[in-house]
């Protein structure tokens, strides 16, 4: 899951992203710090900024960024320098504004951030995570708060941090630094500071850090909190599943949370059903045309997330839904075999899930189905009264495990490995 909070300078972002990720167990992530060090980078190794040339040269060949913790403290490095106090000085807060007006500069840092973030639960902040970095990240707040208010934190903080500099602190200087940078950071042609329709306002000139944070987190809630509706019919087919097919399910400690591909086998119309008990997390489906028009089964699954759209000819519109739902880290649950099996052996899988997979670098969960087959096979109207149902989850599949493998053959061994992993975990338990 993502948290992008937007604001401008001294508006409190690195203080509450910090204590929200704590709060919440994420990751903190403060896109700020990498520009501030890439204007020291420059800085120590003369680099002009406005050289495109060089400047690209340089962060594609000798900036290395990183953090380290210890001790519940963070330590920013460049090139294995201990940079975290020198890229909060002045010379470069008042540099680190005019770098980050470059189109060059933010093309190779922006991608930097995004990588982070891959497969972490993070909180994350700057100017333009909402906009560009994370256009659809799960969460978007938008701090606001007086420049006034802004610049007597920004002083508050100094003295804190230097008390014995205090003749030097100038409030007036606080003040316009923090309005030119506002300026400098709202103006600029590319990533401009400003709210995304989507953002959630929040006027921190009245909050402190607990009251800004104990509104992200309800919102947070609220965000993730699964449809009533949803919830409703896993509750009423839970009663079914549980009284007349004994539903166990077994290998949940292998479910990640967050993003990722369900792969399962299909005998029946129970099989999504069923799903949905497994997982605690709100699950998205895809199904053919024809099952929402059945009257009953049509409106059950689209409250269950069905998406209209077929495997067996994957386009680009199946992939930019699937696309959208993993990118909103979520689940979605594919049956690769196309159609329910009629003797239970699973079928050649098709080859769009090979290529789904590869474009969108998910990881896979498989999970098998046992027992619906003998209730509400393919060739039954209506299903058994009386049966017994098992589901089987299997270890999480990770991309890195394709990373190797050649190009031209890669949709063609994830379709091979996904299918025969499927029908291992059959085995095992048939
Ligand atoms: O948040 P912080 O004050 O550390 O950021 C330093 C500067 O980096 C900002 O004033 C802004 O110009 C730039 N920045 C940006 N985009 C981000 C984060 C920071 O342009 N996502």
């Amino acid at each position: 899951m993502i948290i992008a909070i937007d604001g401008p300078a001294g508006v409190g972002k690195s203080t509450i992203a910090k204590a929200l990720a704590q709060k919440l167990n994420f990751s903190y992530f403060d896109t700020g710090a990498m520009y501030r060090a890439a204007t020291y980078a420059f800085i120590k190794n003369s680099i002009d900024y406005e050289n495109e040339t060089k400047v690209v040269d340089f962060l594609n060949n000798n900036f290395n960024y990183y953090f380290k913790e210890e001790n519940g403290n963070r330590n920013y490095f460049v090139n294995d320098e201990d940079v975290t106090e020198i890229i909060r000085s002045t010379y470069v807060t008042d540099l680190v504004s005019k770098i980050a007006t470059k189109e060059y500069i933010r093309k190779i840092l922006v991608p930097l951030q995004r990588q982070y973030a891959e497969n972490r639960d993070v909180v994350t902040e700057g100017r333009d995570i909402g906009s560009v970095v994370f256009p659809n990240a799960d969460v978007k707040i938008y701090l606001t708060a007086k420049a006034s208010v802004r610049a007597e934190r920004r002083f508050q903080d100094y003295l804190d941090k230097y008390p014995q500099d205090f003749a030097s602190f100038d409030k007036q200087q606080i003040l316009l630094d923090i309005q030119k940078r506002d300026e400098m950071d709202s103006t600029r042609k590319f990533s401009p500071l400003k709210k995304t329709p989507d953002a959630f306002l929040i006027d921190t000139s009245n909050l402190d850090v607990n009251g800004v944070v104990n509104k992200i987190v309800k919102i947070v809630k609220k965000k993730t909190k699964i449809k009533f509706s949803y919830r409703f019919v896993k509750k009423f087919f839970l009663f079914f599943l549980k009284f007349f097919y004994k539903l166990e399910i077994f290998g949940k400690e292998n479910i990640i949370e967050g993003k990722s591909i369900i792969i399962s086998n299909h005998v029946s119309f129970l099989d999504p059903i069923i799903l949905t008990q497994v997982f605690d997390e709100e699950l998205n489906f895809i199904a053919k045309k024809s099952i929402f028009k059945k009257f009953f089964l049509g409106k059950i699954i689209k409250i269950l997330n069905a998406h209209e759209i077929s495997l067996n000819s994957p386009n680009i519109k199946t992939f930019r839904i699937i696309d959208s739902i993993l990118k909103a880290n979520k689940k979605i649950i594919l049956f690769p075999e196309g159609q329910r099996s009629e003797d239970g052996q699973i079928l050649k899988f098709l080859p769009g899930i090979g290529f789904l997979v590869n474009l969108t670098k998910a990881l896979v969960i498989p999970v098998y189905i046992k027992g619906p087959l003998e209730i509400w096979s393919k060739k039954r109207k209506l299903p058994k009264m009386f049966g017994k149902i098992k589901c089987f989850i299997g270890k999480p599949v990770y991309f890195t495990e394709f990373e190797g493998i050649d190009k031209e053959k890669k949709v063609e061994y994830i379709n091979a490995f996904l299918e025969k992993n499927l029908k291992d975990l059959q085995k095992k338990h048939y």
